[in-house]
């Protein structure tokens, strides 16, 4: 008997893990990446065989699954991949391209003005969740609020840009200064990514 096996990997990290410091330690990083978003991984590996969504791509199960122990962890898979991927060391930070700097100056007037929006999402979350940045079925840039594990792709929408929210993403750092924390990732984000999500 030939069983179908896909399993869903954790991805390496395109820096080292000490690359983001000071802004995100390496001890984070080796908890976030290699514990937290591990763990999610393991969970979904054993959650989908034998389920409906055995074999689909991470997307597919956040778009189709309700509510529940699936949806939840595919969707933390979907947003660490994201969030992982969007960093690059503050020595090698370029700025955004006049593309991506046009789009969000045309959606928000400006680019500490989108910043700033993003920010303050992110301390208005009470528990657990994301911001993103997504682009809507209409082509608008919207900032989005997710509480848990929430991906706005479920609604249609293309996620460009996420912030964690959840403490262990910062607690260990910043202690009691999360603002400080949301407000130093702006140094570490690989804009060359984030426009790459961009659609056309
Ligand atoms: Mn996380």
């Amino acid at each position: 008997m030939i069983t179908k096996m896909v399993t869903y990997t954790l991805p390496i990290l395109p820096y080292p893990s000490n690359g983001l410091e000071p802004i995100i330690s390496k001890e984070t990083i080796a908890n976030h990446h290699g514990k937290h978003f591990a763990a999610y991984i393991n969970n979904l590996n054993k959650l989908t065989p034998g389920s409906e969504y055995e074999g689909l791509l991470v997307e597919e199960i956040v778009q189709q699954a309700p509510d529940g122990p699936i949806q939840n962890n595919a969707g933390q898979v979907m947003n660490h991949r994201l969030y992982f991927e969007q960093f690059i060391p503050a020595s090698q930070q370029k700025a955004p391209s006049v593309r991506l700097t046009n789009a969000i100056n045309f959606h928000f007037g400006s680019m500490d003005i989108f910043k700033k929006q993003m920010t303050e999402a992110a301390m208005s979350i009470f528990g657990s969740g994301w911001v993103w940045l997504a682009k809507d079925t209409e082509g608008r840039l919207q900032i989005v609020k997710e509480m848990g594990g929430g991906n706005p792709c479920r609604r249609g929408m293309t996620p460009i840009l996420g912030i964690d929210c959840w403490e262990h993403s910062w607690y260990l750092d910043y202690a009691f200064d999360k603002k400080a924390h949301y407000d130093n990732l702006w140094h570490i984000i690989d804009w060359d990514v984030i426009e790459g999500r961009l659609p056309l």
